[in-house]
């Protein structure tokens, strides 16, 4: 389980209508909204992998904390939530640096995780990721059914889990295989557009295959409240609008009908247990159940 914390005037798709420098200027709501999280979570017993924006932790620096105390691992979504098109590796160094210590001054606990902005990860960022002391990243979307998710050299449809080098892991979020495709079955406008009984039963599938399930979330996906932008193209509208009230009761549904864990837990078990921990770390309700 793993949530991509950040607000709702920080997405790519309201990029063309918010500017960066009226991020400060902007109603902060993702402490209310990941408070909310970590309460389901808690009812389910659900521990998670909290892939923090730096802007955000600088700003809401308790809230932080209170993640990390909850036994959720923290790691880091870089700082400024640039695509890694538009950054330079040392831009890019910079950000993940300042990002990853300031995470590490709050917590105490070493951060090894990364997210690449709107899963924009990029062949030349992974040596760079190593170097700063990341010991895996979890951005590739290996599909072709969008227009923006970053591939890497050597993931294969199929691959939930590569080690890309020598330590280091790629942890792909979640397609389910339909024909030669792979379809993005990890989070998003998918799993807040498909019919909640439709989703599950393709987690299902991909748990029954051996493979973990990789599942993303965003703070903002649970807010109907959320303050609403108008004058951005339909299809961006359509992407970070659809299904936002029904959104909490489908997370709840989802914590309660499987069982999680942090990427870095999945990654100790994948280690120890050879391709197939799925099996026996990630499942809860029966197959025949579901
Ligand atoms: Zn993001």
């Amino acid at each position: 389980m793993s949530i991509d914390v950040e607000d709702w005037f920080q997405v790519e798709n309201l990029k063309g209508v918010i500017r960066r420098d009226t991020w400060n200027t902007r109603q902060l709501r993702v402490e209310r909204n990941m408070d909310r999280m970590l309460a389901l979570m808690a009812d389910e017993g659900v521990r998670s992998t909290c892939f923090v924006l730096g802007w955000i932790a600088d700003r809401c620096p308790s809230l932080i904390k209170r993640i990390a105390a909850e036994g959720h691992e923290i790691a880091s979504h870089g700082y400024g939530h640039d695509l890694l098109d538009a950054l330079s590796p040392d831009e890019f160094r910079a950000d993940i640096e300042r990002s990853k210590s300031l995470l590490e001054e709050l917590t105490g606990v070493e951060v090894i995780g990364y997210r690449a902005p709107a899963f924009s990860i990029k062949d030349w960022s992974i040596p760079i990721l190593e170097d700063v002391g990341f010991a895996y990243d979890s951005s590739a979307f290996p599909t072709l059914a969008h227009d923006r998710y970053g591939r890497l050299n050597g993931m294969k449809a199929g691959q939930p889990l590569v080690e890309l080098r020598p330590g280091f892991h790629e942890v792909c979020i979640s397609c389910l295989k339909l024909g030669s495709r792979g379809v993005p079955w990890g989070g998003g406008g998918y799993f807040r557009l498909i019919p909640y009984p439709v989703f599950r039963r393709g987690v299902s599938r991909i748990l029954r295959s051996g493979q973990p399930y990789v599942f993303y979330i965003h703070p903002w996906e649970i807010d109907p409240g959320q303050p609403r932008v108008e004058d951005i193209a339909r299809g961006y509208r359509f992407r970070h609008y659809v299904g936002l009230e029904s959104c909490e009761g489908r997370f709840r549904s989802l914590l309660g009908d499987f069982r999680w864990t942090t990427m870095a837990s999945l990654l100790v078990a994948w280690k120890q247990n050879g391709r197939s921990p799925a099996r026996r770390v990630v499942w809860k309700s029966s197959p025949e159940s579901l």
